[in-house]
């Protein structure tokens, strides 16, 4: 049998969460901390390729002390969303693009890549099996976490022969309760998330480890998120922790980082290009330096940024700081007219509110 038409085992729950204790987390799940009953795993070995697909209760991973992941850090996830549909149903938004890009991933990492339809058939079999955990509010949604892990037991240092993907799931909220608020960030000057040749591209958890010292460092000085620069000229902005960054000018045109290595390539990135350009907005993937931020805020020719990924969709940056007294505000320092109407036109098609004209929403069921 061919790796990508593996056909699931099913393991259903015999305790699943009582309905009435389902119902009290769902009212204010939060982000990342409300699980449901089963999760996905299938296994990779070089002789066997992938096999023993399962869809099974939810339950701690028995490892070995010496597997590689725990040493040396071969590890990938990926992160979207499944959303209730008007009439009950469910749906995913671009969910071949993450698929696209957990295989670019696992190739930087040196990892067996999984076939990309084995992947979306893996997200399709949780969300089905724990639909009941999608939530029905407002702003609320299933977040699927598909991740990878080296398996083999082994302390030398050499890509794994065995990997163990897996996909849970997690109710969420809206991330915010209406409008995002806008957030103040800090430049980090002194420690970078990804240099030239390096692993800034792909979604590894270990770029996310070297990142936190730098976030601690941002909420010590008051701030909620790092923004990185480059490394080698220490001007030329990238992007936050876990989220792609928009410049919006006084004419409604737009620039954003370009990809290049360094910088993650968000899904809801890309979204926003393409609906920026829809609606007829220039906008220009190139790069912008930090003294140009400030000088454009200061002056008035950038009115609006924002921070963009999938957990919070879109984030207003109010505000900048940074060593040497550096700090300056956007605009009034509030969410600005234009980041407020592409989050909602990216939100209205994700949840099936607005037609979808890329064909970017698939049922599920
Ligand atoms: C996941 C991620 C993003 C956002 O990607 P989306 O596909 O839009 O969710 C941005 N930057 C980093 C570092 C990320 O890990």
């Amino acid at each position: 049998m061919s790796d990508s038409s593996l056909t699931f085992a099913f393991e259903q729950s015999a305790s699943p969460m009582p309905v009435s204790e389902r119902a009290a987390l769902l009212e204010n799940p939060g982000f990342g901390r409300v699980f449901t009953d089963h999760m996905v795993t299938i296994r990779y070995s070089e002789g066997q390729g992938w096999h023993d697909a399962r869809v099974h209760p939810r339950r701690p991973l028995e490892m070995d002390p010496a597997s590689a992941v725990l040493h040396y850090a071969q590890e990938i996830f990926e992160g979207l969303k499944a959303y209730r549909t008007a009439d009950g149903g469910a749906s995913m938004f671009r969910a071949d693009m993450n698929a696209k890009r957990f295989r670019d991933s696992a190739e930087r990492l040196a990892m067996a890549p999984l076939p990309e339809e084995l992947f979306l058939e893996s997200c399709r079999q949780l969300v089905k099996i724990d639909r009941d955990w999608i939530p029905a509010s407002e702003g609320g949604a299933l977040y699927l976490r598909p991740f990878m892990i080296a398996s083999s037991v082994f302390l030398g240092v050499k890509p794994a022969d065995e990997y163990l993907y897996m996909v849970i799931a997690s109710s969420v909220g809206a991330y915010f309760k209406g409008g995002a608020p806008s957030v103040t960030l800090w430049v980090s000057d002194h420690f970078n998330r990804a240099g030239p040749g390096g692993t800034g591209a792909a979604k590894c958890g270990g770029n996310y480890a070297a990142s936190l010292l730098p976030q601690k460092e941002a909420i010590a000085e008051g701030c909620d998120q790092v923004i990185f620069l480059d490394t080698i000229e220490k001007k030329w902005i990238e992007e936050l922790g876990g989220m792609n960054v928009f410049f919006v000018m006084d004419d409604g045109s737009m620039i954003t980082p370009p990809l290049g290595g360094t910088i993650l390539p968000g899904i809801t990135r890309d979204s926003l290009l393409t609906l920026a350009r829809d609606r007829g907005l220039t906008v220009r993937e190139e790069r912008y330096s930090i003294d140009q931020w400030q000088a454009d805020a200061n002056s008035g020719k950038l009115r609006e940024s924002f921070a963009c990924g999938t957990a919070a969709v879109l984030t207003p940056i109010g505000r900048v700081r940074g060593h040497n007294g550096l700090d300056f505000t956007i605009g009034n320092g509030g969410p600005g007219i234009q980041t407020e109407q592409l989050r909602t036109a990216l939100v209205d098609i994700q949840r099936g509110n607005a037609p979808d004209p890329h064909g970017w929403v698939e049922r599920i069921f």
